[in-house]
Order: structure tokens, then sequence, then C-alpha cells
């Protein structure tokens, strides 16, 4: 047997059908300090079915819920140990780390292992070999370590103060009716997630393995690339550096995902169509988290372009003036990426009488989704590489362009290939941290694990709401 492998913090990345009686033991131990986190005495009054009377009550409450929900997912007869801490992370009056969470350990080649010579998270390796593998380490220095927690959890601590976020702390109630407050029971549902082993283990920056003899995760038989039609276990490092930025290019086949896909994701994949007489190209596109979603019929017309006006910070920045206002006038306007807000760009094509926008990428790689705000925006908009943004471009000509599709294809589910094999989240460039360990926010519905913490996520982790499970189960668990 291999000794477990502790993951070091910069390789945490995040951050069978179940039995009736199915359950686990989650147990959360309280890492923080006097009057800290956990133990910070604030007075509050309960809040959504939370009964705690002081901030650190309250916490410690959500997270014995979540940990109780997990246990009634899962199953092992090993207790599962989550460290867990609350601390001073980065943040700032505009932006904040929330939390992360993680394995603390992985192992290989124990009783019952699925796979030889294949890392597992510790939660799952003690589950399949039915004892505790992963014992604490009196000598570390790491008190996650010392106990031999299988998770690390860490939450920032001042979520909400003055000087980090004001006026969006966390909501602690277990109700979901967190209004525009981040919900901790989701966040914490998701975290956990990681450390449970929704994490990809395998570094996605550099597309090494892990460990001394490096070994594959658990998870790479079942990330397959359908540009190159090769798993991530079948690639050499390079191929994998490659495949971790290949936008909706990287699929997981694992049996349980794919048959729960359609129960949980709606059919309809936003793309883009250049309907050219000889051979039309149908492009991914990234969707817009303002304006109108696309619908099936979509909106077909001819794409224009614009030119950049003297002094304005970026293309389609300013108001148009008279001659990009008569180009896009009924028309697609198509412009580039860069210099304001997509809020900004788009509202000044509307304006101008543009019936949709496509936010073409300034550097290479995948499409933006482009994100922001705007109530008064009317009109749908979509991001494109710029690679496929050069084809539109080159296809507009004085007489006699392409018209362009911007649709839903129902055919596909939202998330999915076409073979209903979930897409991993590839954006390119990489996201540290966040590429290839979620789903890819193309996803409709929203599922837990995508990079992002949706509104509309109900405190479910299997169909018909969610596929964390169907991932768990392909995994092992
Ligand atoms: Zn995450």
């Amino acid at each position: 047997m291999n000794k477990p492998l502790r993951l070091l913090a910069s390789l945490a990345l995040a951050g069978s059908a179940l039995a009736a009686h199915a359950a686990a033991t989650i147990t959360v131990i309280n890492g923080d300090p006097p009057n800290v986190g956990f133990n910070d005495p604030t007075a509050v009054a309960p809040v959504g079915g939370n009964s705690g009377t002081t901030l650190g009550q309250q916490r410690l409450n959500v997270y014995q819920a979540v940990a109780a929900k997990w246990g009634t997912e899962l199953n092992s007869t090993v207790p599962i140990l989550v460290y867990a801490t609350w601390e001073a992370l980065t943040c700032d009056e505009s932006s904040a780390v929330l939390g992360s969470a993680g394995a603390v350990f992985v192992n290989a080649n124990f009783p019952n292992a699925p796979f030889t010579d294949t890392w597992y998270n510790s939660a799952l390796a003690n589950k399949l070999a039915g004892s505790d593998l992963s014992e604490g380490d009196p000598t570390s220095t790491d008190p996650a370590v010392i106990v031999g927690a299988d998770i690390r959890a860490r939450f920032n601590a001042n979520l909400g103060n003055a000087t980090c976020l004001p006026g969006a702390p966390f909501y602690l109630g277990l109700d979901n009716a967190h209004g525009n407050l981040v919900d901790f029971y989701s966040v914490l549902l998701h975290e956990l997630g990681h450390g449970l082993g929704f994490q990809v283990l395998t570094n996605s920056q550099t597309g090494k393995r892990i460990g001394n003899p490096a070994l594959p995760s658990m998870w790479e038989r079942f990330m397959l690339d359908t540009d190159t039609n090769t798993t991530w276990f079948a690639m050499t490092d390079r191929q994998r550096k490659k495949s971790a930025v290949n936008f909706q290019g990287l699929v997981w086949t694992g049996a349980s995902v794919t048959a729960g896909a359609p129960l949980v994701l709606s059919a309809g994949k936003a793309e883009a169509i250049l309907n050219t007489a000889r051979n039309p190209k149908t492009f991914n596109v990234g969707t817009a988290e303002f304006g109108p979603a696309l619908t099936p019929a979509g909106i077909t017309d001819f794409p224009a372009t614009i030119v950049t006006q003297a002094g304005e910070l970026g293309p389609g920045c300013s108001p148009y003036d008279a001659g990009n206002a008569a180009a896009v006038n009924g028309q697609i306007a198509v412009v580039d990426r860069g210099g304001c807000a997509f809020v900004i760009k788009t509202k000044n094509a509307q304006n101008a009488g543009a019936v949709a926008v496509v936010i073409v990428n300034n550097v290479a790689g995948g499409p933006i989704s482009p994100a922001g705000s705007d109530p008064t925006i009317v009109i749908p908009t979509v991001g494109v590489s710029m690679d496929d943004g050069t084809a539109i471009k080159n296809s507009i000509k004085p007489r006699r362009s392409a018209s362009l599709t911007l649709h839903l294809n129902t055919t596909l589910l939202a998330g999915a290939d076409a073979s209903d094999r979930v897409f991993l989240y590839t954006p390119n460039p990489l996201e540290g941290g966040s590429s290839v360990s979620h789903w890819d926010t193309s996803a409709t519905r929203n599922l837990l694990m995508e990079p992002f913490i949706n509104d509309d996520l109900n405190h479910e982790v299997k169909v018909p709401s969610d596929l964390t499970l169907q991932l768990f189960i392909d995994i092992g668990w």
C-alpha cells in the first residue's frame, strides 16, 4: 500500500446506486481560537431556521446542517473529518475571497481500490477500504494533519464588515431565503463537495500528476477531450495542459452523470451559425449575464462591424457616431472586446438600433461569457472566440454577406455535448483554482459545482436537481 500523500496547500485546487440506508458521519472540527470564527460571541437574532444566538453558533449550525446533508447522501463506515476555521482571507470593499476547501490526504493502492496506481481523496479511499487510511500525524505542524482530517475548509471571517464587501455578509439561515446575500449553506455544500471528491487532483495549470511517483487521479479516466478523443489518463502532461483550456471540449464520461444529465439539464445549447451558402459554420458562444436569453428560434440577421471612434476607450465604448449607427441599425453588431464593460458596449449598440451584439475576444483562446448587469438592456449578447470573430468579420461583404443566427440548439442539452456528456469548466485562458474542477457555466439549470454560486440553487445534490452525487457515484462513492 502506498503511504497516504499529504496534499500541499498549493495543490488543494479549490479550492453504485446508493443503498436505501445510505449514511456517513461527517464530523466538523472547530479549529478556531477563542472569540474568533465559530467562537465569535457577537449576539445575533435567529434567522431562517437557524436558532443560534451568537454569530459563531450560527456558523457552526450551518456546518452541522450541511455535514448532515452530505451524510444522508453518502455511504461510508469511516467517519469523515472536516477541519474548519474562519480566517481573515483576502478582501477589500469591492471583492473578497469567500473561502475554499479541499482534500488533506490522497491515497492509492489501498484494499478495494477500483483502479491501481490511482490517487483517491481520503474520504472516498476510506469508504472504499472500509478503514481509516489517513490517521493523524503528531509530528506535523499543520493542525488538520495532526488530527488526520480528510477535508480542510476555511472561510472569510470578515465578510460583510466595513472593509470586506460591506453589507454583504453570508446568509446563515437554513431555509435558502438568502435574498441578495450569499447563501452560506450553498457555498459550504459546494466547498465540501470539492473535499469529498469533486476535485481533479492532477494539476490543471501544468498537466502534471501529483506525488512521487506521480500517479493519475481518480478523475482522469472519466475526462475526455472531444477534439482528440483522448482521456486525461492517456495523455501526456503537455496534452493535459492544453486540454484544460479547451473551451467546451472536455467532457465527463461517467455513466451516472451522463444518464442523469437529461433529467437535470434543459434542452438548448447556445450557439452561433454563420449561414454561408456553401458551408454554414457553427460556433460555440458564451452567453451574457445580462439582457434576454437566446431562444430556439433565435435571431437571424446580417452581422455588421463598427469603427473605433476617435478618443474612445475601446471599440463601441462611446455613443455611436452617424457612421457606426448606420452600420449596425437593424443588424447584429460585431464588437471587439476591450476598453470598457460589456454592458456599455451592448447599450451603445442597442441605442444605435442593433438587434443583438457579438463580443469578439481580443485574445487568443475561447469565447468569453460577458458578465455584468443592466436591466435596461433588451437585446441579447454573446461572446465568440477571436478566431470565430474573424470568420464572421471576413464574411461581411459590401453585397451578399452571410447572415448570422444566434439561437438555442434544442437537439443538445445546455451544458453537455451531443452524447449528453457534461462539459467541465475549461475557459481559455485558464482560471487558476476554478478551471477543470467545476462544471461549465453553460449548464442550465444551474449546478451546485459550477465555479460561481448561482442564486437559484436549492440545497440538493442529485437528480433531478443536480449532478454532484452522480459524479461521486462514477468515481466510487
Ligand atoms: Zn468550487
